[in-house]
């Protein structure tokens, strides 16, 4: 009886939202006329938004049509993602106030500056950045951006004329269009005629990587504060152009959830957020509120999620002025699936995120003056609170990776300064052309602490995501925030690197220092070439001039090429990758001679990545960006489940990163060694440690923290789990710098990037622990005290000699979300020095 009563209710459900019946006054509210002139979303489409997944092209068309037709829409290109796909951005406002747009801008931004405490906010209009659908199977949002868009431009009468005249909407449509366009097509391609709601049916489960990532397969909801990808920096500088009052972020979460709005958990807000922020953000949820009661939908607020790293959407405009405001709707991932609340259909969750939009702009249009307010109070308390003084980051043996950091600073606006001369703090030294100086008093001071403070005290034990990202830590160079502003030189208005060239010919030989962040892209081209090179086991000298562990070398005689040949390639590679090579004329130098066999031949690397269904997509997608984007370098994407028949002999080296599950069988586990006992070079990370002990390619010990739960309730018995993870958070560990794994690392301690309770015993051969926790080892973020009294002497990598390969484990992600740039270089190492471990 129950499932019959059940079945009935599923189908009175499917029929009320079937697709033919199916209008745009489903969705628009009542008592609005709409300006016929003005295309409806299915003139473009050919479709109701909710009966199909539009794809990128689709709203791309729309969003066309509407600023073709609109007076109040004006449509722009910010740039392109790396599938080429146009990353736009609608400016909607009153035809009046796009006749003013830019004094409006200007007028606005004084908000942010010195001297605004004599401007009328009366007057201003607010300015609201709304975005949907970062996580690109996460459709609801860029499909409700069709209807917010049309209603925008279309809607008629007083109610729309006064939020227009006081509203600059910066509408972002699409936030990752090359992972929307993966996921529409797979939510299309698997819809039936008769919609099935089976949650089991293939049209509700993607195939790997889905569609939540971008091309490389990043979280792009993860880097605006990192901005490391194209679709981020576009909407980086759309922030800095204008300093919206409110940031929107659509999202989707589990499907059998209802609708969610921030403000998230209280007690989890980074402590930098002004506690107004929060308030505000609350207010400004009452108008979700009452909008969703509306329609009745279920909705809550103030659990499940944070505003703690400033590299979310909705938590980034909280440190610079701005509020953030993450929405989460339930997700029918395809057309409708059966759920805890009935059937969820498509169009039912894109209505959710349509009403949340309009929402927003009616709270931003009745709190207008007040959020402005806080807007300009918030930089006027900046500047008061400001130290004075400096913070100075730079590297002397690798001015790249001081350089890379000062770009994002620079994307972010923030004021940095030349060196003006070499200057000492805490025994760390700075120079001119590889460091920089950051003032403490600036417009975007709290910004700035946010990237580059340590912190080790929280209020709460449970982050939605990681817990620390110390710039200066994760770029490995040297930092101090004690310095004077009289170190500082001059202003930098447009980063620029210093050109680099190879002045002189040789006839004896070359010589690469191995610290620059790009000297892995200089040596593979070099390679590729088919130029023979060396890397120095030992440092030497030649004059006053140190040579390092690892420097590469490559002598002018018996190659493939004359020696005038040899000189102009080193040039193109030296210019190209921005890696400083010097001519030798003597084999005679200081410790080690050129011609000692402390210096091995190297090999040309063909490296392989094992990809597919388990594997973590992010883990595998930041090896292959790195690769492809920073180093030029190919790297083979094999898919698993073709590995019984791929032919593993090509490869040199084969990554297996972080999985969801255990993704090869024994028979897989046979074969690799065959490879590896042949010469190969096994790479795991992670999790890839059980597996690589079970299947005795290691033999590792693991430490247990073995923590019980003694007075825990069962509602706290989550917390008390999670407290026991490490989200993410950096560790400090000491380098034996002539390990080849520790090549081209400028001293001998390292910040890692943890975020995994994998604890791995020291070998009792201390020279087989070549990087290894130190005793105190936490340098920023969240750890339990259980797991952090594990972690001291354990080690994070593992190196084991198999026949005439090698097979090497990194606990550590040292790839993590592409800003980690320290720790890149140590799977350089493991790629091309290998075989010398
Ligand atoms: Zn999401």
């Amino acid at each position: 009886m129950r499932s019959f009563i059940i079945a009935l209710f599923l189908l009175f459900n499917l029929n009320l939202f079937a697709q033919e019946d199916l209008d745009l006054s489903y969705y628009l509210p009542q008592d609005v006329t709409y300006n016929p002139e003005i295309p409806k979303p299915q003139d473009i489409l050919g479709y109701i938004p909710g009966e199909r997944h539009a794809s990128h092209d689709q709203i791309l068309n729309y969003m066309r049509a509407l600023a073709e037709a609109s007076p109040r829409i004006t449509l722009e290109n910010r740039g392109r993602t790396f599938e080429g796909r146009p990353l736009i951005l609608l400016t909607i406002t009153s035809e009046d106030n796009h006749q003013n747009l830019e004094e409006i801008r200007r007028q606005h931004l004084a908000l942010t500056e010195p001297g605004s405490e004599d401007l009328d906010t009366s007057e201003m209009p607010v300015v609201v950045n709304q975005g949907f659908s970062i996580h690109g199977n996460e459709a609801s949002g860029a499909n409700a951006a069709l209807l917010a868009a049309y209603h925008l431009a279309a809607a008629e009468g007083p109610e729309i004329n006064e939020l227009l005249n006081n509203t600059i909407i910066l509408f972002d449509p699409v936030f990752n269009p090359d992972g929307l366009q993966r996921f529409a097509y797979w939510a299309n391609t698997n819809k039936s005629e008769n919609i099935n709601p089976d949650p089991q049916d293939r049209e509700y489960d993607e195939v790997w990587p889905g569609g939540r990532t971008n091309h490389y397969w990043f979280d792009m909801n993860r880097d605006w504060l990192p901005v490391q990808l194209p679709e981020s920096r576009a909407r980086i500088e759309t922030f800095h152009k204008w300093y919206p009052n409110i940031l929107t972020d659509h999202h989707e979460m589990g499907s059998n959830s209802s609708f969610f709005f921030q403000p998230g958990i209280p007690s989890r807000t980074h402590p930098l957020t002004p506690d107004l922020n929060q308030e505000l953000t609350k207010e400004i949820g009452t108008y979700h509120a009452a909008a969703l009661d509306d329609i009745g939908s279920l909705y809550y607020s103030e659990e499940n999620y944070d505003d703690f790293y400033y590299g979310k959407g909705s938590t980034f405009p909280d440190i610079q002025g701005s509020i953030g405001i993450l929405f989460e709707q339930g997700s029918s991932r395809g057309h409708a699936q059966e759920t805890d609340n009935g059937i969820l259909t498509f169009p039912f969750t894109i209505r959710n995120q349509f009403t949340a939009a309009l929402s927003t702009l009616e709270a931003a249009k009745e709190m207008r003056v007040k959020i402005l307010n806080y807007q300009r109070n918030f930089y006027q308390n900046a500047r008061k609170e400001a130290e004075k003084g400096a913070y100075v980051f730079g590297s002397s043996k690798d001015a790249s990776s001081a350089y890379h950091l000062a770009e994002i600073l620079k994307r972010h606006k923030v004021e940095i300064h030349e060196l003006q001369e070499e200057f000492s703090k805490n025994g760390e030294t700075f120079n001119p052309g590889s460091s920089y100086v950051v003032p403490k008093k600036q417009k975007h001071q709290r910004l700035v602490e946010a990237m580059f403070e340590r912190r080790t005290e929280f209020q709460d034990s449970l982050f939605y995501d990681i817990s620390a990202w110390s710039f200066p830590l994760s770029f490995n160079l040297d930092f101090t925030d004690e310095a004077k502003m009289n170190v500082a030189g001059e202003k930098i208005d447009s980063l620029t690197r210093p050109a680099v060239d190879l002045p002189e010919k040789s006839e004896y030989a070359y010589l690469m220092q191995w610290h620059p962040y790009e000297a892995p892209k200089a040596l593979n081209s070099i390679l590729n070439k088919g130029l023979r090179a060396k890397v120095a086991m030992q440092p030497f000298n030649t004059g006053n001039k140190k040579f390092d562990y690892g420097t590469i070398l490559i002598p002018a005689q018996n190659q493939k090429m004359d020696s005038e040949e040899i000189y102009d390639f080193l040039r193109e590679v030296s210019k190209d990758s921005q890696v400083e090579i010097s001519a030798a004329d003597t084999g005679l130098t200081g410790g080690v001679n050129l011609g000692s066999n402390q210096f091995r031949a190297l090999e040309p690397q063909k490296v392989a990545l094992l990809v597919g269904e388990g594997i973590t997509p992010y883990d595998a997608g930041e090896i292959w960006h790195l690769f492809d984007q920073r180093y030029d370098m190919k790297i083979t994407k094999l898919d698993l489940s073709n590995f019984s028949r791929t032919d593993l002999s090509r490869y040199t080296d084969i990554i297996l990163s972080n999985s969801w599950g255990s993704v090869l069988e024994k028979e897989d586990a046979e074969k690799l060694k065959e490879w590896v006992r042949n010469g190969g070079t096994l790479i795991g990370y992670k999790n890839a440690a059980t597996w690589l002990d079970k299947n005795e390619f290691l033999d590792l010990e693991f430490k247990d923290n073995k923590i019980q739960a003694k007075n825990i309730t069962f509602e706290q018995r989550r917390d008390f789990r999670g407290a026991q993870g490490i989200g993410g958070a950096i560790f400090e560990a000491k380098q034996d710098r002539s390990h080849p794994i520790n090549f081209g690392y400028k001293d001998d301690k390292i910040a890692l990037f943890r975020d995994t309770t994998l604890f791995v015993e020291a070998d009792s051969t201390s020279y087989k622990n070549p990087i290894r926790y130190t005793e105190e080892p936490l340098l920023s973020g969240y750890i339990s005290e259980e797991n952090l009294a594990l972690l001291p002497g354990t080690v994070p990598f593992k190196h084991n000699s198999m026949g005439r390969g090698n097979v090497i484990l990194f606990t550590d992600n040292t790839n993590f979300r592409a800003f980690w740039y320290g720790t890149n270089k140590l799977l350089m190492n493991a790629i091309f020095f290998g075989d010398e471990m």
